[in-house]
């Protein structure tokens, strides 16, 4: 399904209104204990492939999910969910959705299909206060969270919601929508970014080194994470040339914007996996505790 009708298909979806008060909701949240502060998590997922593979990524993954404590449930801010206002699943058995083509048959027959985590989802709605955030009932798991988590958590025992993001919204739009999640950190939810920071496809190729600007704009987003400096990361476009290659459209790098809303004063950037592949897209994933 290209881009266009899945924002099609996805505002088409019918809203249900919730039955919840707010604080009916966060006594029912609260009730999940206490936990461990869980970091904030950014991913870039590459070819779905990545679900199949065993390759240096997806080891890093493996390893990330037995380093991590255990979350209450994960929320996903996926490139493939795009969608006019942003929505959270509240599908308490979201899918798995096989969104691209003409790859192999194995690829199809993958399944990866925790819980949703309702509550959670709605907590979302709360937490966004001035943001509208709208329930979607019939949203699965799209490849940028299944093709990551299936090597993070392989028995999905943990429920998994995803929010959308709304593609006609400026940079700090969806910084600031991060920023307003934060809280659910405490309430134990692993919150995971899943694009990648260079994506042109337009420009990839099997073979071969990858393009200087792609590189170039790799590196200004490390040296910019390394500093704190997360607002020249917001305004991305001031990097000119490298930026505009690298992001041709913004789809895969907004996910990353919804990490570094997570961030709390003083708490560093572990890389955890890094390189570029296909010549154009970035594999640089990130924690932030
Ligand atoms: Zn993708």
């Amino acid at each position: 399904m290209n881009r266009r009708n899945f924002i099609k298909n996805s505002s088409l979806i019918a809203l249900s209104s919730s039955s919840f008060t707010l604080r009916e909701l966060h006594n029912i949240t609260s009730g999940f204990g206490k936990s461990p502060l869980m970091p904030g998590i950014f991913i870039g997922h590459g070819t779905p492939m990545n679900a199949l593979n065993d390759n240096k990524f997806t080891q890093s993954l493996k390893k990330l999910g037995k380093d991590l404590p255990r979350p209450n449930a994960i929320a996903v801010v996926s490139a493939h969910w795009l969608t006019d206002k942003t929505f959270v699943s509240v599908n308490p058995a979201p899918k798995t959705i096989y969104d691209f083509g003409g790859f192999p048959e194995a690829l199809y027959k993958v399944k990866y299909e925790p819980k949703g985590h309702p509550e959670f989802a709605k907590e979302v709605k709360n937490l966004a206060s001035k943001i509208p955030v709208h329930e979607d009932n019939g949203m699965g798991l799209d490849h940028g969270a299944w093709t990551v988590l299936r090597h993070i958590y392989p028995k999905a025992d943990i429920p998994v919601f995803q929010i959308s993001i709304d593609y006609g919204k400026p940079p700090q739009f969806h910084y600031e929508l991060g920023q307003l999640l934060k809280k659910l950190r405490e309430k134990g939810v692993l919150i995971i970014g899943s694009g990648n920071i260079v994506h042109n496809l337009g420009t990839i190729k099997p073979q071969g080194e990858a393009y200087d600007w792609a590189i170039e704009f790799d590196e200004i987003v490390k040296d910019h994470l390394d500093k704190g400096d997360f607002m020249s990361l917001v305004n991305y476009q001031k990097f000119g040339k490298a930026a505009q290659m690298s992001i041709p459209t913004h789809d895969h790098y907004t996910p990353m914007l919804y990490t570094l809303g997570l961030s709390n004063k003083n708490e560093q950037i572990k890389y955890f996996h890094e390189g570029l592949e296909l010549g154009s897209i970035s594999m640089r994933s990130f924690m932030i505790s």
